[in-house]
Formats: structure tokens, C-alpha cells, sequence
């Protein structure tokens, strides 16, 4: 079983990525999906989900890791950019950076 995921959010032109219902839920601690980023190609590209309107207001559409994303919207994201949602949770496998900006860490 599959389900369709992608970070940011509802941009209907974003790159819809695949990922193993067993690998992105069940797994624990859960498994890290090596996605690349569409933008700069580093694998180092796990799940986020930020509010729409930062979302739009980035310009970006695809699978962007938060680094390109930061560049893009010219500053550091922080806790209270990001959705109240599963994936931004210890659900799903976060590198260390990126924990801290959810505030996971
Ligand atoms: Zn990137």
C-alpha cells in the first residue's frame, strides 16, 4: 500500500512522491526516505509540511529540502512555520537540522 506525500503543501504543480505505507508509518524508529531534492538534489530532503501561505509565498513547487527552501524565502524556518500534522512529527524520520527547526530537538 502506498500513500502520496509532499512537503510544504496543497500546490496542485507539486511533484507527488511514493512512499511505502511501511516504511514511512509503521517503522520505529521510523525509516528515512531518500528523496532528493528536486531543486539542489541532496538526499538530505526529509518531509515538512510549512503553512500554505509560506508555502506559496516561496515560489518553489516539488520536493524542495528545507535548506533550498530557506534560501528561497530568505531566512531560517522556525517551529511555528510548520503544520500540525504527523508528518512533522517523530512519525517520520527528521535529520538533526531539521529537528531543530520543528522543535523536535
Ligand atoms: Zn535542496
Amino acid at each position: 500500500m502506498n500513500f502520496r506525500i509532499q512537503p510544504g503543501g496543497s500546490a496542485k504543480t507539486a511533484t507527488d512522491v511514493a512512499v511505502p505505507w511501511s516504511s514511512a508509518i509503521v517503522s520505529a524508529p521510523p525509516a528515512r526516505m531518500y528523496t532528493p531534492c528536486d531543486k539542489c538534489s541532496s538526499t538530505d530532503a526529509d518531509v515538512y509540511m510549512v503553512h500554505d501561505d509560506l508555502w506559496a509565498s516561496s515560489g518553489l513547487s516539488g520536493w524542495v529540502c528545507f535548506r533550498c527552501f530557506e534560501k528561497a524565502i530568505g531566512r531560517r524556518l522556525v517551529a511555528t512555520d510548520f503544520k500540525s500534522l504527523p508528518g512533522n512529527t517523530d512519525l517520520v524520520y527528521h535529520g538533526p537540522e531539521l529537528r531543530d527547526r520543528l522543535g523536535l530537538s
